[in-house]
């Protein structure tokens, strides 16, 4: 198997092949495939399994096949994917690898996590950002202060949701999915990765995914 068959684009295969990745891990074989054919996925992957690329490569892919316009309103922004990690460290890591596989891109990706100056993260999400990582509670504090909105929103990621469980984060979590799920305006995808799938985490995926497919590694 290899990253050619998934039907990603050259441009992102060569991004690939920069990061020298020869061939998918076992989570991005089976879950590229169900991401790029705009189904909802839920995916039981430790850290380690290549989780991010499962979720970055499809989602990069997409934005530059069909591409919609980076819309900003009174410096309130509407990111089209919106990627939601437990920890600064995460986020940042997750930040770096989109960074990685968009370089050269138009696509335009922002970061925003707390304890740091709102200010110098607001004033480049305000910009415009195609992707927008983030910690729940420093999203929620962008939306607040409308400088984040969700109208255009294509893609919702929720990363280690049995983290944000663990560390007291799934009230914010919460409001954070239902806040998009109401705003946002046209299709939507949602794509959840948890190492575990206890109940809340089964119950949170029966909320805010719709037909989901489930792949565990
Ligand atoms: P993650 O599970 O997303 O935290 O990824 C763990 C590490 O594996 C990261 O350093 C990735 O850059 C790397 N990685 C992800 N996918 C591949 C692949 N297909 N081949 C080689 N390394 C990979």
């Amino acid at each position: 198997v290899s990253f050619d068959t998934a039907g990603l684009r050259k441009y992102v295969l060569d991004n690939i092949t920069k990061s020298g990745y020869k061939k998918p891990t076992p989570i991005q074989k089976h879950a590229i495939p169900i991401i790029m054919n705009g189904r909802d996925l839920m995916g039981c992957a430790q850290t380690g399994s290549g989780k991010t690329a499962t979720f970055l490569l499809p989602i990069i892919n997409i934005l530059l096949q069909e591409p919609k316009e980076l819309i900003v309103t009174n410096t309130c922004a509407q990111p089209q994917v919106i990627i939601i990690s437990p920890t600064r460290e995460l986020t940042l890591q997750i930040f770096n690898e989109a960074r990685k596989f968009a370089y050269g891109s138009i696509l335009k990706i922002a970061v925003a996590y707390g304890g740091t100056a709102v200010r110098y993260q607001g004033d480049n999400i305000s910009k415009g950002c195609h992707i927008l990582v983030a910690t729940p509670g420093r999203l929620i504090d962008f939306v607040n202060r409308r400088r984040v909105s969700f109208e255009s929103t294509r893609f919702v990621v929720l990363d280690e949701a049995d983290r944000m469980l663990d560390l007291g984060f799934m009230p914010d979590v919460e409001k954070v999915m239902e806040h998009s799920t109401m705003v946002q305006s046209g299709e939507r995808q949602t794509l959840m990765f948890s190492a575990t799938f206890p109940e809340d985490i089964q119950q949170l995926a029966g909320r805010f995914l719709k037909d989901y497919l489930f792949v565990a590694v």
